[in-house]
């Protein structure tokens, strides 16, 4: 009894505590920029280097300050995932792709929007009432979104993160493996969560045709894809002769600063036009 009495005055307490505790500035600060919808899409082009055209896009979050400066993710995701206000943020970047490239999309159908989630994206349902909320209505079809999983994070329940998977493909929504074969889950995630898509990492792209090894690990993942039937994107691309490389290992789908970086709305739309010719 008396345990229990003092686990109640201890639960008071710290009720309490929360409650009362104040903000601290940075994440006063947050929950401000937030409010402002200071959180945007840039869109980073996705290329087929068989045919010069372009395939679509990924979509990489930006903290846009009042003052104009750009902020990258890796000054502020960490923060964003653990305080759980990436939900917000995430939501907030996908309503803005449907109401700046809508349009581009409903005129180029083949088009693709990837969409970056993180592993607490895959603990519950949510994530789809989002994606059929946001996009049920618009000019982005389902068929046109690709939701990237991050190999990088570990996923607390592969069970749940395969059913939300599938709800996702079952409304024409694809699924890709992000970061393969930099972290956790290698053959696991490929076996167990049905992946449609994997990204091969930047690191294996950079030493591409300098290094033996990771010419046979890129072609192996080509293999890979190929045997599970999945499509595959290399990320990263730099120079003019990892192309012909991956042109070789027969990738015909890849991103990176050598066609161009991850670019706000008005340039990605005026690239598109000018690579559709109009
Ligand atoms: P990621 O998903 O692996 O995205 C690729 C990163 O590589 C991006 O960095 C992109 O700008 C950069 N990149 C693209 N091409 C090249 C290249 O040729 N060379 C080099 N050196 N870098 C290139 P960024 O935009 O800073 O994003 C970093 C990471 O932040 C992303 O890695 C992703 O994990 C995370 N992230 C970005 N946006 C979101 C988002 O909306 N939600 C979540 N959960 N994570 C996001
Ligand atoms: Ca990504
Ligand atoms: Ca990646
Ligand atoms: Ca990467």
């Amino acid at each position: 009894a008396i345990a229990s009495v003092g686990f109640a005055i201890l639960f008071v307490a710290v009720s309490v505590w929360f409650s009362w505790r104040p903000e601290s500035e940075a994440e006063d600060e947050f929950v401000q920029a937030i409010r402002r919808g200071e959180f945007i899409p840039y869109y980073q082009p996705v290329m087929d280097i068989e045919t010069g055209r372009l395939r679509g896009c990924e979509v990489l979050m930006r903290w846009q300050r009042p003052d104009g400066t750009v902020i990258s993710p890796g000054a502020f995701m960490t923060f964003a995932e653990t305080s759980g206000h990436i939900f917000e943020m995430t939501r907030q970047v996908m309503r803005k792709t449907r109401d700046e490239v809508g349009e581009l999309y409903f005129q180029n159908p083949e088009f693709k929007l990837s969409i970056n989630l993180f592993a607490g994206h895959f603990e519950d349902r949510q994530v789809i009432e989002d994606i059929t909320e946001i996009y049920g209505e618009s000019k982005i079809a389902f068929q046109q979104i690709v939701m990237e999983v991050t190999e990088r994070q570990p996923l607390s329940n592969m069970d749940t993160a395969r059913k939300i998977i599938a709800e996702m493909q079952a409304i024409g929504v694809r699924v890709a493996l992000d970061d393969v074969g930099t972290g956790h889950g290698g053959f696991a995630y490929l076996q167990k969560l049905g992946i449609d898509i994997i990204k091969i990492d930047k690191m294996f792209i950079d030493s591409l045709g300098t290094d033996d090894n990771s010419t046979t690990i890129v072609d192996t993942m080509v293999e890979l894809a190929d045997n599970l039937g999945m499509g595959i994107i290399a990320e990263g691309v730099e120079t003019m002769e990892q192309i012909e490389r991956l042109r070789e290992l027969g990738v015909s789908a890849a991103q990176g600063y050598i066609f161009a970086p991850p670019l706000p709305a008005k340039l990605f739309i005026e690239l598109a036009q000018a690579l559709s010719g109009g």
